[in-house]
């Protein structure tokens, strides 16, 4: 029978093989790595990710495609997560873990600041996403995508973008172009927050409205010495300051232990 798509689960699925095959190659997992794809939908990543690992997880909220992946496959090669990838615990599959999906794209920024909780448990991921949103990824101090998004995945994760992908390898075709994105965490010791709820209140209250100068929108949380003693204008914004920078502004805000 026929899958009719499903909106509210952000359902475009991909068709277009040349695409599978280049991200099932992006991802090159070992034989026995630990895969979880989010979002199987109807196999157009699973079958080939199937292919090349002993074992493979999926997380899927649609009860109808469950069945019938559970019909499809085997228990001893695909293991269904059933249920919702944003409250989905990640980290008891790793370490090492890859995971791959072409998200939904109508929770793929909640989706991803989930995901960066489990970066120490990550070796990889590979998202298919709006290609809007990949632009926020990467965006650079100074650039206009540049955003709480950028901050807090820039700080935990390197990202490459690898391909763009058209409305026409989907069905049905989504309203907006696509890329595929790479990311891969950075080293523990590299871009520390002491605290990374400080990190998330700090970059928050700046992006919170990010016409406003630091110097207002971060009033709460340091006065004007505050953003200059850390090389910081107090009339910049926030798209102004690197990531670093804000990782050096929450981490002086931690109280040290007695
Ligand atoms: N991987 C398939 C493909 O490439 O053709 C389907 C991709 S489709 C863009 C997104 C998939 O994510 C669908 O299978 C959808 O049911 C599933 N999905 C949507 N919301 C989800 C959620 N909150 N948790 C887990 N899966 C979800």
């Amino acid at each position: 029978m026929k899958h009719i798509a499903r909106k509210r689960f952000g359902q475009n699925f991909l068709q277009d093989p040349q695409i599978v095959a280049d991200i099932v190659g992006a991802v090159n997992p070992p034989r026995d790595g630990q895969v979880v794809e989010i979002g199987p939908g109807l196999g157009a990543l699973t079958v080939p990710l199937m292919a090349r690992v002993d074992h493979l997880h999926v997380v899927e909220i649609d009860r109808d495609l469950i069945a019938r992946l559970k019909k499809q496959y085997p228990k001893d090669k695909l293991t269904i997560h059933e249920g919702d990838a944003l409250e989905f615990d990640f980290g008891q599959l790793g370490p090492n873990l890859q995971i791959v999906g072409n998200l939904p794209y109508n929770i793929s920024t909640p989706l991803l600041f989930h995901l960066a909780s489990f970066a120490p448990m990550v070796r990889d991921m590979h998202f298919m996403l709006q290609k809007e949103v990949v632009e926020r990824m990467v965006a650079l101090p100074g650039e206009s995508e540049y955003s709480r998004l950028s901050v807090m995945l820039q700080y935990r994760f390197y990202m490459d973008w690898l391909l763009d992908v058209p409305p026409e390898s989907f069905d049905p075709a989504p309203k907006v172009d696509s890329a595929v994105v790479r990311l891969i965490p950075r080293p523990q010791e590299e871009l520390t927050a002491k605290d990374p709820a400080l990190l998330e209140k700090v970059v928050q209250a700046a992006f919170s409205q990010r016409r406003k100068m630091l110097r207002n929108t971060l009033k709460e949380l340091g006065g004007e010495a505050w953003l200059e003693a850390h090389g910081i204008k107090p009339t910049a914004r926030a798209e102004d300051v690197p990531v670093a920078d804000y990782i050096a502004l929450a981490n002086s805000l931690v109280k040290p232990e007695n």
